[in-house]
This record gives structure tokens, C-alpha cells and sequence, in this order.
């Protein structure tokens, strides 16, 4: 079993446990939703733990604070959220300093402060090997309903917020959730499904069309708009082509919006955002890349998976 399969079966067992009724979301979506006193609250969980999310010689402590912080964040942009506050949990090897915590708490505080996510709780534990981060996060949708992975449409436009690919040389560290730009996308435009980009675009495109019970094409010609300059450094040491690594690699933490209006119709939302057209979805259930010449591959999902 792995790690999707393993979720699909802890949704089945946890479907009719406990009350739902006020739960229209519940495990499967970016964060859970929660309908409280008429408006939507958001709930969502994320774990940072070293030797799998980072490597101690190639973060610094705030680094890591910013990461597992950020990574919660970016869950709630891709909600069209916005975040209420979060409880933080770590369990801290008798390995890293105190000095190296205050660092972890340093990063964390910085991206709290920029986005006005108070930190107001949490645990801390010793862990016998490995640092573990824990981030609870809340948040609410106020002006607009909460943006699903469930939500495209035949004929909408695929966008995403920023270039993809070779993260792991350093983005996946100090990217910026894109909570600003997802406010601007839900106030302005018709976004219809919505996910960030965490485990790969091939994998999270994937996840997006199941939810959505559709396909989709990428056009090929679009998307060399959006290979990042990391995934061609990446390539020359790997050998696979750039391409590759802005389809498959994790942690870029860009947006990917099914959006209601074609490229030509798009209004501009001001400097801070950028919105590259890379696809669209369709209503034959494979996700598909469209070269310039017309022909077609099958585009299998290749993202990180943990098990
Ligand atoms: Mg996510």
C-alpha cells in the first residue's frame, strides 16, 4: 500500500466516526473545513522532520522554522484561505542545540508575523533520534467559499503562480506561501479547484482531476514558460531532461488554479502575481501532454511520495 492508497483507507475507516455534520470537507483536500456559526473555518496539519524534509548540514534553524510554518501556509492559500493562528509541536533530540531551536522558533516567528498567524500553543517533547515539527494551523474563509480540489470544470485554464522544478536546491527552504496571491485569484477571478504545488505538479494535477473527475492537458510549448532555472541546473547534473523536473520534482509550494477564463480574457491583478497558462482540463480522464506539433503523451504522476 502506498501513501495515497494508505490516506483513501484512513478516510474510509474515519467516514462514520464521530459526527460529520458541520464537517463538509473532510481528509482528502488541502485542509479539512469546518462550517461554524454560518461562515468556514479550516483546519490542517503538517509535519516537518529532519532527514525527510531537510538535512541539518544544509538548513539553517530558521530555514527550517520558515519551512514548516511555510508549508502549512501554502495549504491554506491553496484553500483561498487565510490563517487564523497555529500550534506548533516539536520533539527535539538531545543533538541539536538550544541555541538551534530558538532558530527553529526565530524562522517560524518571522513568517507568523508576515502573515499574521499567531503561534498561541503547542507542545515539546525529547525525541530519541530526529527533530520533529509539528504545524496545526486554522484558518477561515470570510469573503469567498473554501476553493477544492473538486471544483474544475471542463474548459477551465490551468495556471500556476511561479517557474517549477530542483526545489531541492534550495527553494523548498525559503519559498514564500502564496496566501497574497490567492487572496487577489479568489476575490477576481472564477478559480474553480485549486492545490499547491507540494508534491509535484504531475502528482498534484493528478490529485486535482481525481477529486474533479476529469483530465487534463499540459501544453509543452507553456510550460518551458515555467521551467525554473534550479530544474535546468538540477538537469545538468542528473541527465534528465528540465522539463522533467518541473513535472515531477516537490516543494515548489506554487499554486495550481483551475481557472474559469482563458489567458486572453485574464485581467491583470497588479505586479505581485503572475499567472502562467499551462493547460486545460478536459473530459477525458487522463492527464496528457500536448507537444507543439499536436502529438500527445501520457503524463504518469511522478511526485514524492513518503511510502
Ligand atoms: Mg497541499
Amino acid at each position: 500500500m502506498h501513501e495515497f492508497e494508505f490516506i483513501d483507507w484512513i478516510k474510509t475507516y474515519l467516514g462514520n466516526k464521530g459526527n460529520h455534520d458541520q464537517i463538509p470537507v473532510g481528509i482528502g483536500d488541502d485542509m479539512a473545513v469546518i462550517d461554524f456559526r454560518g461562515g468556514h473555518l479550516l483546519l490542517g496539519s503538517d509535519m516537518t522532520i529532519q532527514g525527510v524534509h531537510f538535512e541539518e548540514s544544509q538548513a539553517t534553524a530558521e530555514q527550517v522554522g520558515h519551512k514548516a510554518l511555510g508549508r502549512c501556509l501554502s495549504d491554506c492559500a491553496a484553500m483561498g484561505g487565510e490563517p487564523l493562528a497555529a500550534i506548533i509541536s516539536v520533539a527535539k533530540p538531545v543533538s541539536l542545540s538550544e541555541e538551534w531551536l530558538k532558530g527553529l522558533y526565530y524562522g517560524m516567528g518571522e513568517l507568523a508575523d508576515r502573515y499574521r498567524c499567531p503561534i498561541v500553543g503547542g507542545d515539546t517533547s525529547g525525541s530519541p533520534e530526529r527533530l520533529v515539527i509539528d504545524v496545526a494551523l486554522l484558518g477561515r474563509c470570510e469573503s469567498n467559499p473554501p476553493i477544492l480540489r473538486s471544483g474544475a470544470r471542463v474548459g477551465d485554464t490551468l495556471y500556476v503562480t511561479g517557474p517549477l522544478g530542483g526545489s531541492i536546491l534550495g527553494k523548498h527552504l525559503s519559498f514564500e506561501p502564496r496566501i497574497p496571491q490567492a487572496t487577489l485569484m479568489v476575490r477576481n477571478l472564477p478559480v474553480h479547484a485549486m492545490v499547491d504545488i507540494s508534491d509535484g505538479l504531475s502528482s498534484d494535477l493528478n490529485h486535482l482531476c481525481k477529486e474533479s473527475g476529469c483530465g487534463a492537458e499540459l501544453w509543452v510549448d507553456r510550460l518551458e514558460a515555467v521551467i525554473s532555472h534550479d530544474a535546468r541546473r538540477l538537469a545538468e547534473k542528473t541527465g534528465n531532461l528540465p522539463l522533467v523536473h518541473a513535472l515531477d520534482d516537490g516543494e515548489d509550494f506554487e499554486l495550481l488554479a483551475a481557472i474559469g477564463l482563458p489567458p486572453d480574457q485574464l485581467p491583470s491583478l497588479g505586479e505581485n502575481i503572475v499567472l502562467y497558462p499551462i493547460g486545460m482540463i478536459t473530459s477525458e480522464r487522463t492527464v496528457s501532454l500536448v507537444y507543439p506539433d499536436g502529438t500527445r503523451s501520457a503524463l504518469t504522476p511522478h511526485g514524492f511520495r513518503h511510502f
